[in-house]
């Protein structure tokens, strides 16, 4: 092609894929990543132009050493998911459309394609089909929005406009969270200036579940007050579930707004094998959860439910659409679930993920990673001195290794073989491999590859 504009899209295109065809045989962390390289190959803000073919080799060159290759079969560290062939190519469209998803008059299509995509997730979830959705960066940006509208619409029952407010002279909040509650709640919470200080915190069992009877002692003590309660589907260490019929019902009847932190559990609804885990959870007030993770959309994409959609919007627009519904051209506005104002049109990687799977392969999925998950516990629980220090009710499993020392060493020697790449965590008092199976291409044998990598280590350590 003759086109330089064209050329250059097309090569940053073949990189692209040369990469994705190579990463599950490339070492899953840099071993000989030297950031003083990559910092000289980036090199100094040059005086005069370049040519776009030029700069896009040079920075693929300079920055390709550091990779890691989360999108890969074998990483297993934190909750990453990968990205499916589909989504991952919608994302370069979206970068190419280049398309602001701010309302219908920026983008009609970034609109309409959230406005569907928002529908597909809500089936797939099983949440409620009048819920509002938001379109955002991940977990975290999910239970900041979520949260704001939380906080909104409590205090407004109580008489408070939040909005115009602020929580100056606002009445007193009561957020009330399991002590295993992800890291994320609270900088949501200082974000929205409710404090860390204002958590009341339940206690959680052996398996990182709420305690309702806690929760409910909890609610019943201290004064009543708009009361936030915020629940988990999949607990980041042992993929738990709190027993959101009863703990949902505990709380409504203390007139407080639920939310659930779903980052990747809420996907349990997605297959009959796993969907009771999160039975009773369409009866909260709202929900967050992570496209990045297990729909595996690339990063970065998540998304903040609310039953009240007219909360949802009064947090977040700056507009006055949302007292409509509906914002120009009949269209929802884009901005008015969301704390970012222009943004990258997020919605096509989802429906392209969603498409792609439909809901059987969406099933599959999950199905797949859990069963993976169960393959790494009967095989690592069979090694000597090994054992599995959670129920493998989902994708996540802990390991037990022996003493702290050693436990660090084998996943030091783990990381350092290049064949899989899992982190560790210390969970109620033990330090523990953690294992996520949250990867669309992960196979059996990818796991028994990693299980080799694990014994190796501990002949080793
Ligand atoms: C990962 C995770 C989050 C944060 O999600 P990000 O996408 O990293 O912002 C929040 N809650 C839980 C339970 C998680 O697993």
């Amino acid at each position: 092609m003759a086109d330089p504009a064209a050329d250059v899209v097309l090569q940053a295109a073949a990189r692209a894929a040369r990469y994705r065809a190579e990463v599950a045989a490339r070492p899953v962390f840099p071993l000989h990543a030297d950031p003083a390289r990559m910092r000289a190959a980036l090199g100094a803000l040059p005086d005069e132009p370049s040519a776009p073919a030029a700069v896009v080799s040079e920075l693929a060159d300079a920055v390709e050493p550091g990779l890691v290759a989360t999108t890969g079969p074998r990483y297993f560290g934190f909750v990453v998911g990968g990205s499916l062939d589909a989504a991952a190519a919608a994302d370069v469209l979206a970068v190419a459309w280049d398309q602001p998803a701010f309302n219908a008059l920026t983008s009609p299509a970034a609109a309409v394609v959230e406005e569907v995509a928002g529908g597909w997730l809500k089936d797939v979830l099983g949440l409620p089909a009048s819920a509002s959705v938001g379109f955002v960066t991940g977990g975290q940006g999910a239970n900041t929005v979520c949260l704001a509208a939380a906080r909104h619409h409590v205090l407004a029952r109580a008489g408070w406009d939040v909005e115009r407010g602020g929580l100056a002279g606002a009445p007193t909040l009561r957020v009330v969270a399991g002590e295993e509650r992800h890291a994320t709640v609270d900088r949501s919470l200082r974000l929205l200036g409710i404090g860390t200080g204002a958590l009341e915190t339940v206690a959680a069992d052996d398996q990182g579940r709420i305690v309702v009877e806690d929760l409910a002692r909890r609610l019943a003590g201290g004064q009543a007050a708009p009361t936030i309660v915020c629940l988990q589907a999949g607990n980041v260490n042992s993929g738990a579930f709190d027993d959101f019929p009863a703990a949902v019902a505990v709380a409504h009847r203390h007139g407080a707004w639920v939310h659930v932190d779903g980052a990747f559990g809420l996907w349990a609804a997605a297959s009959p094998t796993t969907n009771s885990l999160v039975a009773g959870v369409a009866e909260a007030d709202s929900w967050a959860t992570d496209g990045h993770k297990w729909l595996n959309v690339p990063y970065d994409s998540g998304y903040a439910f609310c039953r009240h959609a007219a909360a949802h919007a009064a947090s977040m627009s700056f507009t006055a659409a949302y007292l409509t519904g509906h914002g120009e051209g009949g269209l929802r506005a884009p901005s008015d679930y969301v704390p970012e104002s222009s943004r990258r049109a997020r919605g096509f990687a989802t429906w392209a993920a969603l498409r792609q799977l439909g809901r059987r392969g969406m099933a599959e999925l999950v199905e797949r990673c859990c069963g993976l998950a169960r393959r790494f516990a009967d095989q690592l629980s069979a090694l000597d001195g090994v054992s599995v220090a959670n129920d493998v009710v989902l994708n996540q499993v802990l390991v037990a290794l022996g003493p702290p020392d050693r436990t660090d060493r084998v996943i030091d020697l783990v990381q350092r073989s290049g064949e899989c790449w899992m982190g560790a965590t210390t969970w109620h008092g033990r330090r523990l491999m953690r294992i996520s199976v949250s990867n669309w291409s992960t196979t059996e044998a990818d796991v028994d590859r990693s299980v080799a990598a694990i014994a190796a280590a501990l002949a080793s350590a």
